[in-house]
């Protein structure tokens, strides 16, 4: 088999054969059919890339073929964004009636499908801590039909025991759905360690560079002919365009995540112990108290860290003020260092019981490491925490 390089650059090389070296935008709503016969044909071929572009586009299976191939899944398919992936596929698995189980450290967008609109559609829901993979076996009933898993999770990454929820969730017929965003197939590979589904935020670094929203989704094929049949239906469809700008960003995948990992690394390692920081949360480092099993299941550790700042809230947002690279945004994954301050972030939306529910301290920034020089992102965080610690002492 042909490394992660080569897959991400020419594993769609088949799929819409043309002499261009680049591949062509397929900027088109529709197309035509030769005869009744074709037409008719075109319109059930699930995930088909030539019928109508709501059902399927060139540039969408350019992208699938390629995470297919990084995720080592059967089929893949793309959708207007992260949440499209979450939603579309939930929406196409389960019932009113079902019961779902996800976990406590997870994407809010993910917590709020599990809080609120499962529950609205009658679907009933178990949050579990994913660190405890006894504790998805206790929330097993008869109508669980699906498992949500992320790992590392955001923001505290912490890691689920992929192998382990899925040896359950096969025992019991249970389909499993992982968040793949922030190890990256380079990282981890849920499938491999029996997940079903495997999806993304596109938008992260599959893309890698800050200007698109797109979903990926992975997993058998007679899995995602289910999924394609109601995203035919939700229309959450990625535009042409934003398909070849992902298809080009995942190309230097395999390098710009080679880059994330040591920036990871060397963030954490440098900022642990700093007498502004009061612990730093990261799978790579020997700290972390789930390393073992990061060991095991990543073979990177990515490029996002949380630390909590000594000083709580304040010191969290003068710590973020004082960094000359990395900018507040909601977003990580892209070539340039990003930074969130959730408690900050939730206070427009999480009452505050709510955030101090989420297990999320208020003095906990999280720090998405892009693809910039190693040293100068190392200089700028320590001379930001050496500020940040003269203040309060
Ligand atoms: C951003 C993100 C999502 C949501 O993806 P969008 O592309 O913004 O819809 C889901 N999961 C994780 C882990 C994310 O970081």
């Amino acid at each position: 088999m042909a490394g992660n390089s080569t897959v991400a650059i020419h594993a769609d090389r088949d799929v819409h054969p043309s002499r261009a070296v680049a591949p062509p935008i397929y900027q088109t709503a529709t197309f035509w059919a030769e005869d009744a016969n074709q037409f008719a044909q075109a319109a059930v071929d699930p995930r088909g890339k030539d019928f109508y572009t709501r059902y399927g586009n060139p540039n969408h299976a350019q992208v699938a073929a390629v995470v297919a191939e990084l995720e080592g899944t059967e089929a893949a398919m793309v959708t207007a964004s992260g949440m499209a992936a979450l939603t579309t596929a939930v929406l196409a698995l389960v019932s009113a009636g079902d019961h779902v189980i996800g976990q406590k450290s997870t994407y809010g967008g993910t917590a709020s499908v599990l809080q609120n609109l499962l529950p609205r559609l009658g679907v009933s829901t178990t949050v579990v801590d994913q660190r405890d993979p006894q504790a998805f076996e206790r929330a097993l009933t008869p109508k669980t039909r699906l498992i949500l898993v992320e790992s590392p999770s955001n923001p505290l990454l912490q890691i689920t025991n992929l192998a382990a929820v899925a040896d359950l969730a096969r025992a019991h017929n249970v389909i499993t759905l992982a968040d793949n965003t922030f190890a990256t197939p380079l990282n981890t590979r849920p499938a491999e360690l029996g997940i079903d589904v495997v999806w993304h935020s596109a938008t992260k670094y599959l893309n890698g560079h800050t200007d698109v929203s797109a979903g990926v989704l992975a997993g058998p094929a007679e899995l995602l002919n289910r999924v394609w049949d109601t995203a035919v239906l939700t229309g959450a469809t990625l535009g042409p365009f934003d398909a070849w700008l992902l298809l080009r960003g995942i190309r230097t995948l395999p390098l710009r995540v080679k880059q994330h990992n040591i920036n990871g690394q060397a963030l954490a390692e440098a900022l642990e112990g700093h007498p502004a920081v009061a612990r730093v949360h990261y799978p790579g480092l020997p700290s972390h108290p789930q390393q073992a099993l990061a060991n095991k299941q990543m073979t990177g550790f990515g490029g996002v860290l949380a630390l909590e700042l000594n000083g709580g809230f304040d010191a969290a947002d003068a710590f973020l003020g004082k960094l000359k690279y990395p900018r507040r945004s909601a977003s990580l994954g892209g070539v340039e260092s990003l930074t969130v301050h959730p408690a900050a972030m939730w206070r427009g939306m999480l009452s505050e019981e709510q955030i101090a529910e989420s297990g999320v301290p208020l003095g906990l920034v999280r720090l998405a490491a892009g693809t910039e020089d190693t040293a100068d992102l190392v200089d700028d965080v320590l001379v930001a925490a050496g500020q940040v610690a003269k203040a309060t002492t």
